[in-house]
């Protein structure tokens, strides 16, 4: 269905009714952490992992003109490595531990957060 030809609550609202029923930024950007619609918080925000829906299923809100591009990967990068590189440094700094555990354990240990932030920053962009 397209969203566009929805009929929606909020059409039949005053403008300062619609704005009083707008989520604040912080419920917005948790709604949408969660990967829930940001605008009514029931709807999906992700087609697949970084694909995100044209328009909210139940709200009609649409998403499909905003483009975030390379920033969710660039602030993935930004976050992970910050974590990442300083605790690998101060575990090797600290420990002896044998090569292949290191090479290892520390791709692992930046995958499993870049996995779960790179979609939750596509939504903060
Ligand atoms: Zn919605």
């Amino acid at each position: 269905m397209d969203g566009a030809s929805r009929v929606q609550i909020s059409d039949h609202l005053t403008p300062e009714e619609q704005e009083d029923e707008r989520p604040t930024l912080v419920v917005a950007a948790r709604r949408g952490l969660l990967g829930r619609c940001p605008n009514c918080g029931k709807g999906r925000l992700f087609a697949s992992y970084l694909k995100q829906v044209n328009h909210c299923d139940v709200c009609g809100q649409q998403y499909g003109h905003i483009h975030s591009d390379d920033a969710a990967p660039w602030l993935t990068i930004l976050v992970v490595g910050h974590l990442v590189v300083p605790t690998a440094l101060a575990v090797e700094s600290q420990t002896s531990l044998p090569n292949w555990i290191s090479m290892t354990l520390w791709p692992v240990v930046a995958i499993v957060p870049r996995q779960h932030l790179c979609p939750r920053f596509e939504v903060v962009n």
